[in-house]
């Protein structure tokens, strides 16, 4: 059974795609796409290999493993242009690993792919940035609370013109601004008054450090 936050990742994958999921660590996501025959063929990629053996027996035993390729290898490193992936997801690491994955993928291992379907824990704007950076432009997201923590999904396509989104869309993401679900609402009213705190603490601090203030009152412009 997948957690609400891995359910929320597999609706994005579009049918019949072929999947690399990066990181994979129990290969629980590729094996839910292939048991709701959502998808056929799926690289399930781990750099651990304690992992990786525990995820090649289980899907041995459950007689996927013609469906499920558990490579062990960094990143994109488990992706061979024959391999025809078109679909890359990494879901459960932080965004600076999500980008730093990302930014060490040879053209080899990107040549196939199209779409890109990432979950920071934390640090959506740089996922954002990077993915506007790197000719992908957004087209779905999602947001959700789950064990009381915030996770966001974003899934981008591959274009030739990617355009720019504002420093508000960066952080709040440009479909979860339009689409103002509950779980949004209540994630950034609660950043907002953590945001507000935070200001008033630094104005009476000793050392008031102005740049600071500023960019946190910028922020709570952004959010208002
Ligand atoms: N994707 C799963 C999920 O969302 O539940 C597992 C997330 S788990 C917190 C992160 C996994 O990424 C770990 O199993 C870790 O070993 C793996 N990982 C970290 N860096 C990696 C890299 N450079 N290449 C492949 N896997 C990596």
């Amino acid at each position: 059974l997948l957690s609400n936050r891995l359910q929320a990742v597999a609706k994005m994958v579009d049918k019949n795609a072929r999947v690399a999921d990066i990181g994979s660590d129990h290969a629980y996501l590729p094996v839910e796409l292939i048991e709701k025959k959502i998808i056929d063929y799926a690289i399930a990629g781990e750099v651990a290999k304690g992992p990786m053996s525990r995820s090649k027996a289980d899907i041995d035993k459950f007689g996927l493993s013609e469906n499920v390729d558990v490579r062990l290898g960094d990143g994109l490193a488990v992706i061979f242009p024959e391999d025809r992936i078109d679909t890359v997801v990494i879901a459960g690491m932080g965004g600076i690993l999500i980008c730093d994955i990302l930014t060490r993928a040879t053209k080899d291992q990107l040549s196939n792919v199209e779409t890109l379907i990432l979950q920071p824990n934390i640090g959506e704007p740089l996922v954002r940035h990077w993915l506007i950076e790197n000719g992908f432009e957004i087209v779905d997201e999602d947001i959700l609370e789950d064990e009381k923590h915030d996770y966001e999904i974003i899934k981008a396509h591959k274009t030739a013109n990617a355009s720019n989104l504002n420093d508000a869309q960066y952080l709040m993401g440009p479909i979860l601004m339009e689409q103002k679900s509950s779980d949004f609402l209540k994630k950034w009213h609660r950043k907002l008054n953590g945001y507000n705190k935070a200001v008033s603490n630094m104005q009476h601090a000793k050392k008031i450090d102005i740049d600071k203030i500023n960019k946190m009152k910028q922020y709570i412009k952004y959010v208002e």
